[in-house]
């Protein structure tokens, strides 16, 4: 905060990222005003509402494993942080990613790397993943990886309205508005303006706006890779049980876990079919049929029998 000046910020986009961006400047002693404005607060086409807010430390880099490690003990502390009502849901049930046999050295190093920074990564190998998973098929497995504690999934929508609150409560005020454009004095943006003409003026602009950042910021000639791409998550129910079941990751991309009764799950769709998605939120079923649910049923038998019960898409 030693650099952040008592002013005007306004933060665009008031989902997670943005809700907690506000919420933390006011854990970090900021007392100036903070704006979050949000064109959507249903949150209805957020990839955060959308999400199939998974947490995991299994990451190649030590600040994506860092702040998994300080979200996970947010969840463990969150009556502490955000009152005694307050729960996310957190299934510390861990994230299970496979590997063949060819990658048994490139997991092993991914493991070493996550441990060295604090989380708690099993090796497995196929004897103790058939005792510990019965049910999965590990025929074609050589290695896989194992987050012990720090992982496994949380409700999201849960953790956006604590964190909204609280936000509110520390004064800062939420807009209903769309920025359209931003007003710049010497690459310093100044101010946002919304989409009825109003301006709000600001010393410090955060951007937030999920997929959508990568367009507002070429607005103002930065290069943000960032582009809505179209994920499509599919909610489905089978007979198959088990306790421990974890968020799992297969070797083909296609990812599973618990959901209420059932199940989640979902996968990349090929090249092909995964142009810049911006506004179509239709769900692309043809990848069930043709590509998770074959894929899925041969690593869990049991799943042949399927059952969908709804399937959505974010970006
Ligand atoms: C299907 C799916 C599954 C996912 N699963 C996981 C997972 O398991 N684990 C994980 O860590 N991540 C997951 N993600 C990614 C995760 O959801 C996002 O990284 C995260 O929610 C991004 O939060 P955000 O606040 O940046 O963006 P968003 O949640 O998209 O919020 C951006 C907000 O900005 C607002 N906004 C946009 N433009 C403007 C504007 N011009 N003016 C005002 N407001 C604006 C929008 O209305 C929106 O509310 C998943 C995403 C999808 C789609």
């Amino acid at each position: 905060m030693t650099n952040v000046k008592p002013g005007h910020i306004v933060i665009v986009g008031g989902a997670i990222m943005g809700s907690f961006s506000a919420w933390a400047l006011r854990q970090a002693g900021f007392g100036g005003a903070i704006t979050v404005v949000e064109k959507d607060p249903s949150y209805q086409c957020s990839s955060t509402g959308l999400s199939a807010a998974g947490i995991r430390t299994q990451f190649g880099t030590h600040r994506n494993i860092q702040m998994s490690l300080y979200a996970a003990q947010m969840f463990r502390d969150i009556k502490a942080i955000f009152g005694e009502d307050a729960d996310v849901g957190f299934h510390e049930k861990g994230y299970l990613i496979l590997g063949g046999p060819q990658q048994l050295a490139e997991r092993i190093a991914a493991a070493q790397l996550q441990r060295s920074h604090g989380a708690d990564i099993q090796v497995l190998y196929p004897d103790e993943l058939r005792a510990r998973f019965p049910g999965m098929n590990f025929e074609d497995i050589g290695v896989a990886t194992f987050g012990a504690q720090h992982e496994g999934w949380f409700d999201a929508w849960s953790l956006l309205s604590l964190v909204r609150q609280a936000a509110r409560q520390r004064g800062v005020d939420y807009v209903q508005a769309a920025v359209k454009a931003f007003e710049t004095d010497d690459a310093q943006v100044t101010g946002v303006v919304l989409s009825d003409g109003q301006r709000i003026a600001c010393d410090v602009c955060v951007l937030a706006a999920g997929a959508w950042s990568g367009r507002l910021a070429a607005s103002l000639g930065i290069d943000l890779p960032v582009v809505p791409k179209k994920r499509t998550v599919f909610s489905f129910k089978t007979p198959f049980r088990l306790d421990n079941f974890p968020m799992l990751f297969d070797t083909s991309g296609l990812w599973i876990r618990p959901e209420g009764e059932g199940y989640i799950g979902g996968i990349q769709p090929p090249p092909e079919h995964d142009a810049d998605a911006d506004g179509d939120f239709e769900p692309q079923h043809a990848l069930l049929e043709e590509t998770y649910w074959p894929l899925l049923a041969t690593r869990i038998p049991a799943m042949e029998q399927l059952r969908l019960q709804r399937a959505w898409a974010g970006h």
